[in-house]
């Protein structure tokens, strides 16, 4: 049996979170709630949600700070909860990244209906983005919004890595010593060392193993370093 997709229900106000709760609950998905903004990315690293219905005024941290966050994390869809609608005109000039949003008050079954929208047209997505777009690279790395996706899915990588790959892919084929990786690594409150630049290289082609099973991007070079040699069709004009 299959798990049921979980449903991350951020909202301060106890009786509406338990109303939708209960509502989601009868509609077959895994609630949790969360109280708090700052508790939503401790929660979604416990366990990833499907989605995040998530209140715009919070206690701890505000929705649209918790959405970046959530938007620099991967890409799980949201759907804002805004006490009014001329928030919503706000929201979307903000560029919250939010997948949808409504307003209160609402009633429960509309939101049950908007997160079943939200995760099919989210899921209706991905497979059809490589193919829709002929030669589109199946790798795409966004330093500035610090993401990674593959296929469409987003790479959960940590700032380091995203760094490595960002570095390595931008001269396939070129072999990198460990101190020029480190170069390109350089982060201000840790010191690197080579044998960290390894250890990052090893998470890094793991995730990458899992986005593409049987894909070996990042060859060690002995004595020397690293090399990227991307897979036909992983970067652009490849
Ligand atoms: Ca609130």
């Amino acid at each position: 049996m299959s798990c049921p997709d979980l449903i991350l229900v951020v909202e301060d106000e106890p009786r509406l979170s338990r109303l939708v709760a209960d509502y989601l609950k009868a509609a077959g998905y895994d609630t949790r709630i969360v109280d708090n903004g700052l508790d939503v990315m401790p929660a979604v690293r416990e366990r990833a949600p499907a989605l995040v219905l998530l209140d715009l005024m919070l206690p701890g941290q505000d929705g649209l700070a918790v959405c970046r966050e959530l938007r620099a994390h991967g890409d799980t869809p949201v759907i804002m909860l805004t006490a009014r609608v001329e928030e919503v005109d706000r929201l979307i000039g903000l560029e919250s990244g939010a997948d949808d949003y409504i307003c209160k008050p609402f009633s429960p079954r509309e939101v049950v209906a908007r997160v079943r929208t939200v995760l099919r047209r989210w899921r209706a997505t991905p497979p059809q983005a490589p193919a829709a777009e002929a030669g589109a690279a199946r790798l795409q790395i966004d330093i500035d919004s610090h993401r990674a996706r593959f296929d469409g899915q987003a790479l959960d990588l940590t700032p380091v890595e995203l760094r490595l790959l960002a570095a390595l892919a931008a001269a396939p084929g070129r072999v990198f010593s460990r101190d020029q990786l480190l170069d390109r690594l350089h982060d201000d409150q840790r010191a690197l060392s080579d044998r960290t630049v390894d250890s990052h290289v090893k998470n890094l082609r793991r995730k990458l193993e899992q986005a593409c099973p049987g894909a070996e991007p990042i060859r060690s070079i002995y004595g020397v370093g690293y090399r990227f040699e991307p897979p036909p069709g992983w970067l652009a004009g490849g």
